[in-house]
């Protein structure tokens, strides 16, 4: 067993201690712990403007706000999305009473293949739910265009995609409304948060009803609405944590970078081309472990634990293949056959701010060695 101190797949980005005191000395003094405080719209704002967005509407972690955005949205029958995501993405749908009905994955970038999505429209098709998987932009142009034609709605899993731009500005503009996470091993962190970005002030306000259990005011309820506010604490975080995140994407980049140098060429090992910043957050460095490597992923895997190294199988198992949804005929092996490939590859490589350049040389080349042992053995 190796004595090297563990590296795990993500560790969150924390900024100094004593610069949250002033933080909790408001809230102490102020005694408003909750319910759209001072600093839960003042994160708003510094989101939208962060973001490049019009409205925010904050709440107490992702899949509440996933679950939220398809309230908001009436959304009903079923939705078409990707097996290739976290499980919360199809959890939301199934607790909105929807059937996911999965489609496969484009091998290059792992986001839903647009092409495929028509095949799987139905009369009770209401809505497609894509993931920008890995904080890669989907093909947002396709996907809207087939939406238009069917008259379908597109709520954005934005889960991965915090501070991700397109030629055009954020990649949170697309679709109907676009969903953030902002868990702890998330790029940007609030220990738990997340947001639904909305289009518009009455989206946004009927966003708000629905997350303090439909409340307009003290008498009056207008929907079963849910308790998904984020509450003073968690955005005082979000607060501090947006004065480092530039930082932090930049220090992500450089990691991404050396990765790219170090594991070059070696045989059976792929990954995504890489992408300049600002339209990319960095947040995975997902690699794909072919034929050609001499030992499979889950070996490599192994290899890296040996070292104290803890990668992750990020996304293994398809949601598609959980009991909840194996049922499901879309779900079945035929029908997902790049995504099912995909899952048995793919390893994401540890990287946060913090990991530094000695501790990803021990992973470049354990990685390394392992594919030169057919020549040493
Ligand atoms: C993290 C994540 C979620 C869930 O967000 P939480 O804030 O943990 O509830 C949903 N979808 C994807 C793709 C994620 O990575």
């Amino acid at each position: 067993m190796s004595t090297e101190k563990p590296i795990y797949v993500t560790q969150p980005f924390l900024p100094p201690l004593e610069e949250f005191t002033p933080y909790l000395e408001k809230i102490w003094n102020s005694r408003i712990l909750a319910n759209n405080g001072p600093f839960h719209r003042e994160l708003e704002q510094a989101l939208c403007e962060y973001l490049g967005v019009e409205y925010i509407s904050l709440f107490a972690n992702g899949t509440l706000a996933l679950v939220t955005a398809l309230q908001a949205l009436r959304i009903t029958g079923e939705v078409i999305t990707t097996p290739y995501s976290f499980v919360a993405t199809s959890h939301s749908l199934l607790w909105n009473g929807v059937k996911p009905v999965f489609v496969d994955i484009d091998p290059d970038t792992f986001n839903l293949d647009p092409a495929r999505i028509e095949a799987a429209i139905t009369p009770h098709t209401t809505a497609i739910m894509p993931v920008h998987c890995y904080g890669r932009p989907c093909d947002v142009d396709a996907i809207q265009h087939i939406a238009d034609n069917y008259n379908l709605k597109i709520i954005y899993d934005a889960a991965h995609a915090f501070g991700v731009n397109d030629s055009g500005g954020t990649v949170l503009r697309h679709g109907d409304l676009s969903v953030l996470s902002f868990h702890a091993t998330k790029v940007f962190n609030t220990f738990e948060g997340g947001a639904i970005v909305c289009p518009d002030a009455k989206t946004k306000i009927r966003i708000d009803h629905l997350k303090n259990f439909g409340y307009v005011d003290e008498l009056t309820v207008v929907a079963p609405g849910i308790n998904g506010k984020m509450n003073e604490f968690n955005a005082a975080l979000g607060l501090l944590q947006l004065k480092y995140i530039d930082q932090a994407i930049a220090d992500r980049q450089r990691i991404d970078a050396i990765y790219r140098e170090q594991l070059d060429g070696i045989p059976g090992v792929r990954f995504l081309p890489a992408v300049e910043v600002h339209t990319a957050n960095y947040a995975y460095f997902p690699i794909l472990i072919g034929t050609e490597y001499p030992l499979s992923r889950d070996a490599l895997n192994d290899r890296l634990k040996e070292h104290n190294i803890y990668a992750r199988r990020y996304f293994y198992p398809l949601i598609s293949n959980f009991s909840m949804y194996r049922g499901l005929p879309s779900a079945k092996q035929e029908n997902l056959p790049i995504a099912t490939e995909t899952a048995l590859q793919v390893l994401c490589l540890p990287i946060y701010p913090a990991l530094n350049e000695q501790e990803q040389q021990r992973i470049t080349r354990l990685i390394r060695s392992c594919a030169d042992t057919r020549h040493v053995a």
